[in-house]
């Protein structure tokens, strides 16, 4: 469902790819762990697959059409289809948890709708099913902000949920996260992916929770693939 092919992406002034090459598929049902070290080429990716940035040479296919060369219409209609989630949450702190979820709905722009209350009655239940679905059902009224990191990453994951995706992409989601936190966040996520059979496509930086809970591991290094498997075949830890 997503194929990426030949893709190198060399940022403008940079002397090298940031991205090499890259040659992958992915099909419903994985959930995928994207490691690296910093500045392995792992955003940059994640940024090729949701339209963001595009292949210097390469393609990146969505159900057999290039998201390169979409228009900005049909790209939107796209990323309706992938969720994400990111490292720094991307909430509007004084926002209720209700009102960020439901910014999932049209996107970044039209927040304002949320603030004048323009939402249906069947869209508010749709938004408090899945803010339940993540454990927040008491927390719905509360603004962000006064929220735990982990709490706000649950709240990312129901705004990402709420498009009902068919892939869930994330951004190191629990580099900034506690590890006990972290581990709260990727059952939460493993939970998510069976129970609506959603690709995931999770980049992180620490192999024990890579290992832990995806069903394939991809190991970027100097924006090279160094390793595409199972993560019982995972040894080299660098
Ligand atoms: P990772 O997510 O694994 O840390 P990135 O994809 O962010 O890696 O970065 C890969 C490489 O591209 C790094 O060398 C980084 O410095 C470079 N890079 C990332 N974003 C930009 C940018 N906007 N402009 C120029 N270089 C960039
Ligand atoms: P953290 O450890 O940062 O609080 P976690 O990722 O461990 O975050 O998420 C668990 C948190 O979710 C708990 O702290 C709790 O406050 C909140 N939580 C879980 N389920 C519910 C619920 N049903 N109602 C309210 N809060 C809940």
């Amino acid at each position: 469902m997503l194929k990426i092919k030949d893709l190198s992406v060399r940022y403008r002034g940079s002397r090298e790819d940031a991205l090499s090459s890259i040659n992958l598929t992915f099909q419903t049902g994985e959930f995928v762990c994207i490691l690296g070290q910093s500045g392995a080429g792992k955003s940059t990716l994640i940024r090729c697959i949701n339209g963001l940035q595009l292949p210097s040479t390469g393609t990146v296919s969505w159900n057999n059409q290039d998201i390169s060369t979409m228009k900005e219409e049909q790209i939107r209609n796209v990323r309706r289809e992938m969720g994400m989630i990111f490292q720094h949450f991307n909430l509007i702190p004084r926002l209720s948890v209700l009102q960020n979820v439901l910014t999932g709905m049209f996107g970044y722009r039209n927040t304002f709708k949320n603030l004048i209350g323009w939402f249906t009655d069947e869209e508010v239940k749709r938004a408090k099913q899945v803010i339940s679905d993540v454990g927040l059902n008491d927390l719905m009224y509360r603004r962000v902000e006064h929220l735990s990191g982990g709490q706000k990453q649950r709240v990312g994951i129901a705004r990402a949920l709420l498009q009902q995706p068919k892939l869930l992409l994330g951004d190191e989601p629990v580099s900034s996260l506690d590890p006990g936190t972290s581990n709260h966040i990727f059952t939460l996520l493993q939970e998510m992916h069976n129970r609506h059979r959603l690709l995931t496509i999770i980049n992180v930086h620490d192999f024990e929770l890579a290992r832990r809970f995806a069903t394939r591991l991809v190991a970027l290094k100097d924006g090279k693939v160094i390793f595409d498997g199972i993560p019982e075949d995972f040894k080299d830890k660098q």
